[in-house]
């Protein structure tokens, strides 16, 4: 579903991002650890062109995005992004956040468009605050309709970037249940988290990446319990 072939990014001289090899397989679910500043965004917005590639070759679902020529809105369109700023339009409704996108990009009636829209704020536990502003809302609940709008292009992939890391504690809970709902569902996913407990239940497989590099990968038992990289070991005992 996603296969990425020695993914180079460089700002400027610094080179972020120093040939990431992987493939992700349909309802796979991959989370992303690793310390601040190795290039854990980068990659995720490499995989649906928020970024451009500086070499190497990255397929998701079947679009080449290393090709500039590629249709950036269906890239979009086929891998859903929610990041770790709650970024509602403030101006608008819970309800017209979410069908924007859905009735200008994917032609849906307003009617059918809002009929989604119910459906999405069922699933993620916000039915009632259809007609809410985004300001009325506390981060969690923000959160969870940003999930929801992501949803509603009815995304193949949904990329997660720390979603739960500007969030009070006591919210982190209910936007990671909605996110195991999805992986639960059989969603491709690939989070970028902080959350071990979480990663440890949710994900299939861990990615440690370190200076822009994937440093180890494995089931979340191998790589939480049994560590082989030194690197890895040092990270992650910064969270026992
Ligand atoms: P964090 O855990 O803090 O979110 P990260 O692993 O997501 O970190 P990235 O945001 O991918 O790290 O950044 C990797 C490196 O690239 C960092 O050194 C960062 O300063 C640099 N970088 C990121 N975005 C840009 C940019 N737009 N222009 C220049 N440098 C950038
Ligand atoms: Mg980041």
């Amino acid at each position: 579903m996603i296969h990425v072939n020695d993914l180079h990014k460089y700002y400027g001289e610094a080179h972020v991002l120093r040939g990431i090899s992987c493939d992700i397989q349909p309802s796979e679910v991959v989370c992303i650890i690793g310390p601040s500043g190795s290039g854990k965004s980068t990659f995720l917005r490499c995989l649906n062109a928020l970024e451009t590639a500086s070499a190497g070759e990255i397929i998701v679902n079947g679009y080449a995005v290393h090709d500039k020529k590629s249709n950036l809105n269906l890239i979009r369109e086929t891998a859903g992004m929610v990041f770790q700023r709650f970024n509602l339009f403030p101006h608008m409704t819970v309800l017209e956040n979410i069908i924007m996108a859905p009735m200008s990009l994917k032609g849906l009636s307003r009617t059918q468009a809002t009929e989604l829209a119910r459906t999405l704020l069922s699933k993620v536990g916000l039915a009632d605050k259809i007609q809410a502003w985004p300001t009325s809302l506390s981060g969690g609940q923000q959160q969870r309709v940003a999930i929801a709008r992501a949803l509603a292009m009815s995304p193949d992939i949904m990329l997660f970037d720390e979603p739960t890391s500007a969030l009070d504690p006591e919210l982190v809970s209910e936007v990671l249940d909605v996110m195991k709902n999805l992986a639960g569902e059989g969603m491709t996913m690939v989070i970028v988290t902080h959350e071990m407990a979480f990663a440890r239940e949710v994900a299939d497989r861990v990615i440690f990446i370190d200076q822009g590099i994937i440093q180890e990968q494995g089931s979340p038992q191998a790589i939480f319990n049994a560590p082989q990289n030194p690197r890895t070991q040092r990270f992650l005992s910064n969270f026992r």
